[in-house]
């Protein structure tokens, strides 16, 4: 039979682009639809306008320690309204770069809502288009808790857009988002408050890196309530919200920010007419191909529910294109060693095994941990202080982690997870010369284990 495409891919987002123009770059006859934003999640209300609100953040630090470098600024000011009017100015620049090359690389763009509505169908503003393979790649989306005055509070989809920056904010959550945001308020002067339901935010990552950034949250006057949660939101006659908390006491506050997960986007995207079936938490399940349980419909990227990274999504997307168009360059995707960053202020850089997951997993480990004051802040008051640590299989010398907080720690962990990766022992790390005077020196000086 003939089909319209070989491959209708819904969503352009991070994955579903890469697989759509790597595909038609291949030969492919390859059709994309886009319902809201070209680029998707990472581009629009992701990890693009986040690092520059990030970056927009740190500066009320690069003030206080411009002056003990012998700079006087006067009383700096923050205008919320002008950074986000820049951020969108270049979030469009960066739609208008997906949109050219989508077309530029001989896909068919069609920007708008798509529903399957049979294994090789799918219709788009009332036309239906036949396909030999359809690629879901559409998402996620944040979840808020069915908590009572939900209505009132906000995610980051609309932290993105909002007019003024609120006083007073209480972040909901102990993830990447809930701490990445209460930094990005806490450092652009709003009063934050960070509230988590267990013992220590940021389950899954190293417990030294957790308590280290608790700690150093806290040195930057963050208010951070854990074993807490909210049961009830209320709005009051001047605006303001009130928060009644489990357990008992109040919360006032202006702006109440839910980042407590995310769920599958899979919103009248007509699943109910073909054979999908979805995993225990509502994620399309697929095989190592990507394939769901409708062989000629395929899923990848956050709707998948595996790790959610957009340069996971990336390589799922170019592994689909390759398998599918050109399997000569066909690779798996290797889901060992994953590094990522969280953008907290500071930073959260990581890649490999934690201790605990080390331990857990039965080797016997070597830890080594240096916890230390940049050089840069020894010239100003601010004491905060960076953490590196390193996990090593003791019979074998390898190093199974990597871990850091502070500064940089994404840009020196992305570096670090290519020796990782090739299986790296301590002594080939004791064994490299260090960049000098630079933090990440660090990671090839530790020579003691810490002793438990
Ligand atoms: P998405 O990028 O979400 O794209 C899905 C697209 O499908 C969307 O554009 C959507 O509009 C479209 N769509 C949905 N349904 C339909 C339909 N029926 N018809 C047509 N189109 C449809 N990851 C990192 O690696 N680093 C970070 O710093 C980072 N920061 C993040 C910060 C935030 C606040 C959030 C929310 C996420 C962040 N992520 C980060 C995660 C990253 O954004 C996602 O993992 C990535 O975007 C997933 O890509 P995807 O292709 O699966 O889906
Ligand atoms: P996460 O899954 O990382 O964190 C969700 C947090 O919300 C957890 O602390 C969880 O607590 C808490 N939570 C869940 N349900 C409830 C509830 N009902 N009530 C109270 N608290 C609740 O999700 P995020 O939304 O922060 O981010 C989604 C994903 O996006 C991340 O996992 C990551 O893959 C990606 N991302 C990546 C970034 C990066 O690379 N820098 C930045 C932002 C997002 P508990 O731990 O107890 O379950």
């Amino acid at each position: 039979m003939a089909y319209d495409f070989d491959l209708f891919v819904i969503g352009a987002g991070s994955g579903g682009v890469r697989a759509a123009r790597f595909a038609a770059g291949f030969g492919a006859r390859v059709a994309v639809a886009e319902s809201r934003y070209l680029g998707g999640t990472c581009v629009n209300v992701g990890c693009v306008p986040k690092k520059l609100l990030v970056y927009g953040a740190h500066f009320s630090e690069d003030f206080e320690h411009a002056k003990g470098f012998g700079w006087s600024l006067g009383e700096a000011d923050f205008d919320w309204s002008t950074l986000i009017t820049n951020k969108d100015r270049e979030i469009n620049r960066l739609n208008g770069i997906y949109r050219k090359l989508l077309i530029d690389s001989g896909v068919t763009l069609l920007e708008a809502h798509a529903r399957i509505v049979g294994p090789n169908k799918v219709e788009v503003q009332g036309q239906v288009y036949s396909a030999e393979r359809i690629l879901i790649a559409t998402g996620g989306w944040p979840q808020v808790p069915d908590v009572p005055g939900r209505e009132h509070a906000i995610t980051s989809n609309e932290a993105f857009y909002l007019k003024a920056l609120p006083k007073r904010v209480v972040v909901v959550g102990g993830g990447y988002i809930a701490v990445e945001f209460a930094s990005i308020f806490n450092g652009l002067g709003a009063d934050t408050t960070l509230v988590y339901r267990g013992e220590l935010f940021l389950r899954g990552f190293d417990g030294s890196v957790r308590t280290h950034l608790h700690e150093e949250l806290l040195k930057r006057d963050m208010t951070i309530r854990f074993n807490s949660d909210i049961e009830r939101i209320e709005k009051q006659a001047d605006g303001s919200l009130l928060l009644s908390m489990k357990g008992g006491g109040t919360l006032e506050t202006d702006c109440v920010f839910y980042a407590t997960g995310r769920r599958p986007m899979l919103d009248n995207l007509g699943l109910e007419s073909v054979n999908v079936e979805l995993d225990d938490e509502g994620y399309i399940e697929v095989n190592e191909n990507y394939e769901s349980s409708e062989p000629s419909i395929l899923a990848i990227g956050d709707v998948i529910g595996g790790v959610q990274l957009t340069p996971v999504a990336l390589a799922e997307g170019m592994a689909v294109a390759r398998r599918l168009f050109k399997p000569e360059l066909y690779r798996p995707v290797d889901y060992d060693h994953i590094p990522t960053a969280v953008f907290s202020l500071p930073n959260i850089g990581t890649v490999g095994l934690t201790e605990e997951a080390a331990i857990e997993a039965g080797y016997e480990v070597q830890i080594f941990e240096s916890r230390f004051r940049a050089m840069k802040l020894t010239l100003t008051d601010d004491q905060e202080r960076t953490l590196m640590k390193l996990v090593v299989d003791a019979k074998t010398d390898q190093v199974l982690g990597c871990h850091m907080v502070g500064s940089d720690a994404g840009e020196i962990v992305q570096s670090l997870a290519i020796a990782v990766k090739a299986g790296a022992t301590k002594q080939i790390f004791d064994d490299t010369i260090g960049v000098h005077p630079t933090s990440a020196e660090e990671f090839v000086t530790m020579r003691s284990p810490v002793t438990r």
